[in-house]
C-alpha cells in the first residue's frame, strides 16, 4: 500500500535535539509543489511560526536533487519534477511544552504541527507515517505512545501509522521513551496513560481514578464515546503545568508531585490539580475538538483564526472540569466549593475585568492572553476564568428559571447533537441561540451583560438561590488564594501596596502594579526592585514579612532601583480589599438544589 502522502520521522541526533523528517508526495503539483509548516497549533492561540525551528531543507526525486526555495516565512516551493517528490527537513526540538516538540536521549515528544510539512492543496489526502527508532543500544527499550491508528506498527511500537488527512496527522501527538504505562477501559473504550520523566506514581490508582472520570464525561454527552481509543501523554517534571487537547489524546505536563503517590488513598491539593487538568482536556474531546467554532472549520493554519467564542470552548470546559470531579465522586462538595471560591477570588482580583469584555478577551487571545505583559492584570480578563464563571451563571440561571427542569448540561448535549455529531461549525452567536432554544429561557440581556459588557456577574445571588453562601473577606497574605475561611482574626487587616512581586535575592521585584493600588498611587512601576522599607533592607523574608508588622493607613518610605537609578517613594499602605471569596453550604431547604447541581443529571 502506498498512500498519497508518506512521512517518516527519525530522532536522528537526540543529544543535539534534531529530528530528521521526510515528506514524500506521490503526485506533486506539476507546476512545482509548495509545502508549509503551520503558523500555530490548534488549541493554543498564538502564532508560533514552527518553521523557525527548521534547520535545513532539501528535496529530491528518483535519487536526483530538486531545487527548493522559500517563498515566505513558513512556505517552501520545490521546482517542477518527476514523481514522487521527497522533501527532507532537519528540525530542532527542545520545547518541553505540550504544544511543541522535544528530543533528547531521555525521551521524545512531538506535535506534528512542529515537524510535518503540509503539501499545499493535498491537505485532504491520506497520510502514512513511519516512526523510526533512534540508532543505538540505548534506545532498545523505547516504546511509542500515540492515538494515531497503527498500520504496520505493533502496539506501542515503532513502524507504520496512518491518518485520514493532514489535519488528523497533526492531531495525534507522539511520545517516545522508556515510558510508564497504565491501561483501562472507559465505557468499553480502551484508554492508555503513558508517562515520561522520573516519578514514583501509583499508576494503578491513576488508571482507576481516570476511568471513573472518563466514564462520567462519556455518559455526560452520551454513549457511544466519539473515539475508538484514547491516550493520556504525560510528561512529569520537577515543576510544570499544562495541557493540550486532541480528538483522541491529550498531552499533559505536570509536576511529578502532582501524581498520586503509592499507598496514599487521599486526593490532596496537588493530585486534585492534576485530575482537574486531565478532566479539562478530556472534556475538550467533545467541546472544541468536535463541537467547534465555525472559525475553526477548517483550521486556517497559515494565520490567526479569530473567534469571540473562546469563552464557551475554554470557559465552559473550565466550568465542567472541576464540576465533573465532584459529580463523579473523586472530590467532595466542600473541595469543589473551595475550588470555585478560588476561581472567584482570582476573578475579583483582576482590575482588568472592568476594562475588557469576555468577547474581546476571546477575540484578542492571539495578541493578549498568549502574550501577557506587566499591564495584563489591569487591561485584560481571562476567558478561562471569567468564562467559567459565566458558564456557572448560565447554568444556575437556567436551573433557577426552569425550576430545575433544565440546565447547562442540556445545552451542552444539544450542542453535541447539532454541531459535534454533524461537524457543522458553531457561528458566533450559536451558543447563545441554542441555549435559549433548548431551555426556553430568555437569555439575551444576560448574554449581553456577561459577554459584551464589563458589568459584575450576579454570582452572589445565583449561588444563594442554590444553597451556597458567598462571602468576601480581605486576603490574609499574598499566598492566600481564597476558598477557605480566614485563619486568623487580624485587627485592621493585612496592609498592602497593590502589587504582584517576586523575590530576587535580597530584593523584591515588582512584576505587576495594580490599578487603584497604593504603589500605583505613589508612582511605582513594574520592574522596580525594592531594596529597603523605611531605611531597612527588605531581605529574604520579602515585602510580605516586612509589611506584616505595619497597619493600613501608615505611610512608609520605599527605596527601589528602577534600572540602575535609586528612587524613593512615599507609600500610604492600604487595607487589603474584600476580594477573597469563601463559599459555604447554606442550611435549609436549598440543599436539595445544591445537591442536584453538584450531582448532575444524565440526559
Ligand atoms: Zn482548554
Amino acid at each position: 500500500m502506498s498512500l498519497p502522502l508518506r512521512y517518516t520521522v527519525f530522532p536522528e541526533r537526540p543529544e543535539s535535539h534534531l529530528y530528521r523528517v521526510t515528506c514524500t508526495v506521490a503526485q506533486p503539483d506539476p507546476s512545482g509543489q509548495a509545502f508549509a509548516l503551520p503558523a500555530w497549533i490548534p488549541g493554543s492561540y498564538l502564532v508560533r511560526d514552527f518553521a523557525r525551528h527548521v534547520v535545513s531543507v532539501r528535496a529530491e526525486s528518483r535519487g536526483k536533487p530538486v531545487a527548493i526555495e522559500k517563498t515566505d516565512k513558513n512556505t517552501w516551493r520545490a521546482q517542477a519534477c518527476a514523481a514522487p517528490l521527497t522533501v527532507t527537513c532537519e528540525v530542532y526540538a527542545r520545547d518541553l511544552s505540550v504544544r511543541g516538540a522535544y528530543l533528547d536521549p531521555r525521551h521524545a515528544f512531538f506535535n506534528g504541527a512542529c515537524l510535518f510539512l503540509r503539501p499545499k492543496d493535498l491537505e485532504s489526502s491520506a497520510c502514512e507515517l513511519e516512526i523510526v527508532r533512534p540508532r543505538g543500544a540505548h534506545y532498545r527499550r523505547w516504546t511509542v505512545a500515540t492515538a494515531m491508528e497503527r498500520a504496520g506498527a505493533k502496539a506501542g511500537g515503532f513502524g507504520s501509522y496512518v491518518a485520514a488527512d493532514y489535519d488528523e496527522l497533526i492531531d495525534h501527538p507522539v511520545m517516545m521513551g522508556e515510558l510508564a504505562l497504565a491501561r483501562f477501559r472507559a465505557c468499553g473504550v480502551p484508554h492508555e496513560v503513558a508517562i515520561a520523566g522520573r516519578h514514583r506514581a501509583d499508576t494503578a490508582r491513576l488508571a482507576r481514578d481516570l476511568e471513573r472520570l472518563c466514564e462520567h464525561h462519556i455518559r455526560f454527552f452520551g454513549e457511544p464515546a466519539p473515539m475508538k481509543r484514547y491516550v493520556f501523554l504525560v510528561t512529569a517534571l520537577g515543576e510544570g503545568y499544562g495541557g493540550l487537547e486532541h480528538r483522541a489524546s491529550t498531552a499533559l505536563v505536570c509536576s511529578r508531585e502532582d501524581l498520586p503517590s503509592r499507598g496514599d488513598a487521599h486526593v490532596g491539593e496537588r493530585y486534585r490539580t492534576f485530575l482537574g487538568l486531565a478532566s479539562h482536556e478530556y472534556f475538550h474531546t467533545w467541546n472544541v475538538k468536535r463541537i467547534k467554532p465555525a472559525a475553526f472549520t477548517p483550521y486556517d493554519l497559515d494565520r490567526e483564526a479569530y473567534t469571540s467564542l473562546l469563552w464557551a470552548f475554554e470557559g465552559i470546559t473550565s466550568y465542567y472540569d472541576d464540576l465533573a470531579l465532584v459529580r463523579c465522586g473523586l472530590i467532595e462538595q466542600k473541595d469543589y466549593l473551595e475550588l470555585l471560591g478560588r476561581a472567584i477570588t482570582t476573578y475579583m482580583r483582576a482590575p482588568g475585568r472592568a476594562r475588557q469584555t469576555l468577547a474581546e478577551a476571546s477575540f484578542d487571545a492571539w495578541i493578549k492572553y498568549y502574550r501577557p505583559d506587566e499591564n495584563s492584570p489591569n487591561a485584560t480578563v481571562s476567558y478561562y476564568g471569567k468564562g467559567s464563571l459565566v458558564a456557572l451563571c448560565l447554568d444556575l440561571t437556567i436551573r433557577a428559571r426552569t425550576r430545575g427542569r433544565k440546565s447547562l448540561d442540556d445545552v451542552m448535549r444539544a450542542m453535541w447533537r447539532r454541531y459535534g455529531l454533524t461537524g457543522v461549525g458553531v457561528d458566533e452567536r450559536g451558543v447563545e441561540c441554542i441555549a435559549e432554544e433548548v431551555t426556553g429561557v430568555e437569555l439575551e440581556r444576560s448574554f449581553d451583560e456577561w459577554l459584551r459588557s464589563t458589568r459584575e456577574l450576579p454570582l452572589e445571588a445565583l449561588l444563594e438561590a442554590h444553597g451556597v453562601d458567598m462571602t468576601l473577606r480581605p486576603a490574609e497574605s499574598s499566598s492566600d488564594r481564597g476558598g477557605k475561611p480566614a485563619g486568623s482574626k487580624r485587627a485592621g487587616g493585612l496592609a498592602m501596596i497593590g502589587v504582584l512581586a517576586r523575590a530576587d535575592g535580597d530584593e523584591t521585584v515588582l512584576t505587576h502594579v495594580l490599578d487603584g493600588g497604593a504603589a500605583r498611587e505613589a508612582g511605582m512601576a513594574a520592574g522596580d526592585a525594592i531594596v529597603a522599607v523605611d531605611g531597612m533592607r527588605v531581605g529574604r523574608g520579602g515585602l510580605d514579612a516586612t509589611l506584616a508588622k505595619r497597619r493600613a493607613g501608615e505611610t512608609v518610605t520605599l527605596h527601589a532601583f528602577r534600572r540602575d537609578e535609586l528612587l524613593e517613594f512615599r507609600v500610604r499602605l492600604q487595607a487589603a480589599p474584600a476580594d477573597t471569596c469563601v463559599l459555604s453550604e447554606l442550611a435549609g431547604a436549598k440543599g436539595r438544589l445544591l445537591g442536584r447541581w453538584l450531582r448532575g443529571s444524565r440526559g
